[in-house]
């Protein structure tokens, strides 16, 4: 009877094998028939799973909370970009998702940087690459986000587009907000502290003075604080703009010095428990409160 036994062991053992595939794969039944996309921050993640709604399973390379400009990559995320059909980035922001990409397969990675259109330099003349914070070029990538869907996943193209079209809508109304919203501001300057509002004051007649180059880690020299505090001074400026996911020690010292008060605005590179919103739609609106409180409009 030896035989039978040990067959009946055997296809028992395959049994069990195939009862913990099936476990596996019940475990990641949230994306199970998904398209895995991979997102570089929480920008890109946000309009990704916006367009893709219940389509795609979208991994953010930024953890939550954490400061994007200096990313570094573990091994399991640059296996998690190897294994996706689409890594939605943006090229010269983040080094090590660049290089990631460019070692994984550059054909599986849509750089957005064409499609935010990105005309403006830095202090360091570097490209400004803030572009989410100007509703329109944030819907423009929401387009091309949704094209590139539409060939990786053909059969839900009709889907793609319909849903691009809506986040376009919803970001037209937010920038008539903050067009009616600061048409009236007595200060057109907004001192923040680190050069991320370029595209939103551009798009909304303002200008930014940045205490801070690209990087909000970036120390700034003892000279800089000391200019821009004098031309906070001379300008009437009685906010200063810190921001939530770093510390506001440096937008303090100017707002010691200048004699102006603290406010937060948001930069929206990543979200936390302290952003004062949910999603991007939140915090933009209350980054617009802000402003209006700050610049004195009425
Ligand atoms: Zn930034």
């Amino acid at each position: 009877m030896n035989p039978p036994r040990t067959l009946l062991g055997t296809s028992l053992l395959i049994a069990a094998l195939a009862v913990a595939g099936c476990g596996q794969s019940a475990q990641s039944s949230d994306s199970a028939g998904k398209v895995p996309v991979v997102a570089s921050f929480y920008p890109l993640q946000f309009a990704t799973q916006q367009i893709g709604g219940s389509h795609v399973a979208v991994t953010s390379l930024t953890k939550p909370g954490a400061e994007p400009h200096d990313v570094e990559l573990t091994p399991q995320d640059v296996g998690t970009v190897s294994k996706a059909r689409l890594v939605v980035f943006e090229k010269g922001l983040q080094g090590a998702v660049d290089s990631a990409v460019e070692s994984q397969g550059g054909d599986r990675g849509l750089d957005v940087a064409p499609a935010a259109k990105l005309d403006l330099k830095l202090a360091s003349g570097t490209t400004d690459p803030h572009f989410w914070l100007d509703p329109q070029r944030y819907a423009a990538v929401g387009q091309a986000i949704a094209a590139r869907l539409s060939s990786v996943d053909p059969a839900n193209k009709a889907e793609y587009e319909k849903n691009a079209a809506a986040f376009e809508d919803r970001l037209s109304a937010l920038s008539q907000e903050f067009t009616t919203g600061l048409a009236t501001c007595k200060r057109k300057d907004i001192v923040t502290s680190h050069s991320a509002f370029s595209y939103l004051a551009r798009r909304f007649g303002m200008k930014q003075i940045a205490i801070n180059g690209i990087s909000p880690e970036q120390e700034p020299q003892a000279a800089a604080l000391a200019t821009v505090s004098r031309y906070a001074r001379a300008n009437g400026v009685t906010t200063i703009y810190a921001e939530t996911l770093v510390s506001p020690a440096i937008a303090r010292t100017v707002a010691n010095e200048s004699g102006a008060t603290l406010a937060t605005l948001d930069p929206i590179e990543g979200l936390t428990k302290a952003s004062a919103g949910k999603d991007y739609f939140e915090v933009m609106r209350s980054n617009l409160k802000a402003l209006r409180a700050g610049q004195g409009c009425s």
